[in-house]
């Protein structure tokens, strides 16, 4: 991990998303966070490669150019409160926790949140609360938030995630089935204001809470 500084995937990376994402706090961010910490073990060679990887549980981690363009589309200047739903491994929460004043993020497989927990701990992230639950329902308690980060594709928004998102909030999920887009939700008052990105692929948002079997 202490090489990181002179791996050239990791270089290689950062010089390919320079020209792609235009907001210079996130490529900081991408820059900061030791993406080796956040991934298994048999994996963390290809940890800078720009593409996803799998991270145990039928799960993926998206590639870093989806993480920044997210994280860019989210507008995040510092001082806000985000909400991140699919923690996974807590990769995207900690780049988010780097963006923003605080996180939290939910999952709804407890071996994945703890695992996220260690990760989160080794690369010294103080700033993100998990959850385990089921994140279609969001997390009451702590909204409302000004962004909400979605990492799993869902048919629609979730409802309870646009009653959860502040005046002016902004939120980022992919939807669709077989194709999928990015979408990104304004709140202005009552009106939600909605425009249809990126195509991506992501794994699904299951629905319910886990009953953590695996
Ligand atoms: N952001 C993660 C990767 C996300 S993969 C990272 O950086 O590592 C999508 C994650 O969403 C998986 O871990 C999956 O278990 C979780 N998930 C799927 N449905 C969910 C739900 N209803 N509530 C909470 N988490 C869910």
């Amino acid at each position: 991990m202490s090489e990181s500084g002179t791996n050239p995937q990791r270089e290689a990376l950062l010089g390919e998303l320079a020209g792609r994402v235009g907001d210079e706090r996130v490529l900081e961010a991408i820059a900061a966070v030791p993406r080796e910490a956040f991934v298994p073990e048999d994996v963390r060679g290809e940890a800078w490669g720009n593409h996803p990887l799998p991270i145990g549980h039928g799960q993926t981690i998206s590639q870093p150019l989806i993480v920044a363009r997210m994280c860019e589309l989210l507008e995040l200047r510092g001082d806000e409160r985000v909400l991140d739903v699919g923690t996974g491994r807590g990769y995207h929460a900690a780049v988010l926790a780097r963006l923003a004043a605080e996180v939290v993020s939910i999952e709804r497989d407890a071996t994945l949140s703890s695992h996220a927990r260690d990760a989160l701990a080794a690369a010294g992230v103080a700033n993100v609360t998990l959850v385990v639950g089921d994140g279609w329902e969001g997390h009451p308690p702590r909204a409302p938030y000004d962004a909400v980060n979605v990492a799993a594709a869902a048919p629609d928004v979730p409802p309870a995630l646009t009653e959860q998102l502040a005046d002016g909030g902004r939120l980022i999920i992919p939807t669709g089935g077989r194709r999928q887009w990015l979408v990104r939700v304004r709140r202005r008052g009552d009106t939600l204001e909605r425009s249809r990105l990126d195509e991506v692929r992501f794994v699904p948002l299951v629905a319910g809470a886990s009953n953590d079997a695996t």
